[in-house]
């Protein structure tokens, strides 16, 4: 399979149990799913079903008990743990339903912040901050902090932290979960616009069957497995 081709995440009969009294619980029981760059996928299924683990395990933050995670070609059940941590800093963003900005910092710093850890010069990160700030219509904000932004916009800006390091994937649970329905859909319109621009692999976990509808591909979780959905 060429470069161009590799799926930015596969996952091959991931497994993931907990432990339970004096057995297991097993939550994955072997998970194949597949995302290419410039996809975006959606994850409904119900509360328990395994959705945030299953993003756990695919952003490298658990270990599965069994099966294989590939980041854009690279398998990483053999990797140590400082490599993970790399792979996830690197490839990886995440998004939450809680935005989690640093409060006494600007949209535009709560961005800078993160490419700077990663290595880039002050001046790079803020004009990619900025870049990106105002392709999720918040030009205006750059110097505003979290809380005296709206609901939505502290959503927006959680997403340009997520991509700000241009990773490959973007996993997101419940990004719009905690905001009124005409801000979930507006902001999950500027995400979908930032994944189509980008080229980024996105999956997203959601109870919003509307949102989901709006995606490429929707997958839930029966019994442990990924199964696409119409
Ligand atoms: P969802 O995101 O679909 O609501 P989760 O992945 O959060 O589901 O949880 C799936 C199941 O795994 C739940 O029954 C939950 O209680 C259990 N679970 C999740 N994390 C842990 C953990 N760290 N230890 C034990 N059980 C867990």
């Amino acid at each position: 399979m060429g470069e161009g081709t590799e799926p930015a995440l596969r996952l091959s009969g991931v497994v993931r149990r907990y432990r339970e009294g004096d057995g297991h619980l097993e939550i994955l029981r072997g998970v194949d799913l597949a995302i290419r760059p410039g996809e975006m996928v959606a994850l409904v299924a119900p509360s328990g079903a395994g959705k945030s683990t299953l993003l756990h395990v695919a952003g490298l933050l658990e270990r599965p008990d069994g099966g294989e995670v590939t980041i854009g070609g690279r398998a990483t059940a053999g990797l140590g743990d400082p490599e993970r941590t790399r792979l996830r800093r690197e490839e990886i963003g995440f998004v939450y339903q809680f935005h989690y900005l640093l409060p006494e910092f600007s949209a535009l710093e709560n961005v800078v912040i993160p490419q700077m850890i990663r290595g880039l010069s002050r001046r790079q990160a803020r004009d990619r901050a900025a870049e990106l700030l105002s392709f999720l219509g918040l030009k205006e904000r750059l110097v505003h902090r979290p809380a005296e932004l709206s609901g939505g916009e502290q959503q927006r800006v959680a997403i340009a932290r997520a991509v700000a390091n241009a990773p490959r994937l973007l996993l997101a649970d419940e990004p719009t979960g905690n905001l009124d329905p005409q801000t979930s859909s507006h902001v999950f319109a500027t995400l979908i616009s930032l994944v189509r621009a980008s080229g980024l692999a996105a999956l997203v976990a959601t109870h919003n069957l509307e949102l989901a509808g709006r995606m490429d591909r929707r997958v839930t979780l029966q019994d442990g497995r990924a199964v696409e959905l119409a």
